[in-house]
């Protein structure tokens, strides 16, 4: 097999601890002398992974890519470490907005974490006229985020949008980008056959309902938007945070970043 002449890739331990930051960790390839965490992040390497000078760490903040940073410094409840090594470069994800009606709690730090693992640029709350949870902690689902990012090796956290009503969200996506709307009252069908009759590498949105699902006039609101795509995801009625993850894969294997379309 031909040898690439591509240098090999860096050493970089998935075992060490990932922290997004929210500070700058470089300026093109000159990574910046030091980086001071933030009160909570020091404890959490210094008292729970109890880690000194000369741990190693990684840390990315959705700009500079990730770096491999040496902790310099571990005194007086902060932590230092210096950046020194690029273990992976910045990537731009998918252009995919999230928008859903959110749940309550457990179910709604679920859907959160899985979008992020999903690869979502954007998580968008959509209060629906069924939806159960009339006020979101964006607090907690940017923690949800950052914890997401962190464990599942992603090198940026999606923008959060703080909740809005279906009407001015849907107002609020640009023309072109196509909003796939998972629909519980369409036809049975494989999603694969809609999605795939969608250009690839293309801005767009899905929508997910609440647990009480769309109401007609919601549906006729949303139907009345150009470049909508209404999927059926099966025969079965999914719950709501299930249904997210369904839609989300079969969107990133038809028109995501899970690999171009065999022909
Ligand atoms: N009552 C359940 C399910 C409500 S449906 C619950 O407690 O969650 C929640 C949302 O999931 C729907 O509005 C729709 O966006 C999506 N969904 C669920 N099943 C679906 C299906 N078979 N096809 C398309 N979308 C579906």
């Amino acid at each position: 097999m031909q040898q690439s002449d591509a240098p090999p890739p860096r050493q970089r331990d998935r075992r060490a601890p990932r922290l997004f930051v929210s500070q700058s960790l470089a300026t093109g390839e000159t990574p910046v002398e030091t980086v001071t965490l933030e009160k909570q992040q020091s404890h959490y390497l210094s008292h729970v992974l109890r880690l000194g000078v000369g741990a190693r760490v990684l840390l990315f903040n959705g700009m500079d890519g990730e770096w491999s940073a040496r902790i310099v410094e571990a005194a007086r409840g902060a932590v230092t470490l210096a950046p020194d090594d690029q273990t992976r470069p910045q990537v731009l994800g998918p252009d995919l907005h999230y928008l859903f009606a959110p749940l309550k709690h457990a179910r709604l730090d679920y859907m959160v974490q899985k979008a992020v693992e999903m690869g979502v640029s954007r998580l968008a709350p959509v209060i629906t006229e069924r939806t159960e949870a009339r006020r979101v902690n964006l607090d907690r689902m940017h923690a949800n985020a950052v914890e997401a990012a962190e464990q599942c090796e992603l090198l940026s956290i999606p923008d959060i949008a703080t909740e809005e009503r279906l009407a001015p969200a849907l107002e609020r996506l640009e023309p072109g980008r196509t909003l796939i709307f998972c629909d519980e009252d369409a036809p049975s069908a494989n999603p694969l056959t809609a999605l795939s009759g969608l250009p690839p590498g293309q801005p767009l949105a899905v929508l997910i309902g609440p647990e009480g699902g769309f109401s007609d006039a919601e549906r006729a609101l949303i139907g009345r938007r150009p470049h909508v795509t209404r999927i059926s995801l099966g025969p079965r009625i999914l719950r709501a945070d299930t249904a997210a993850v369904a839609a989300l894969a079969v969107i990133q294997a038809t028109l995501g970043d899970w690999g171009a379309r065999s022909p």
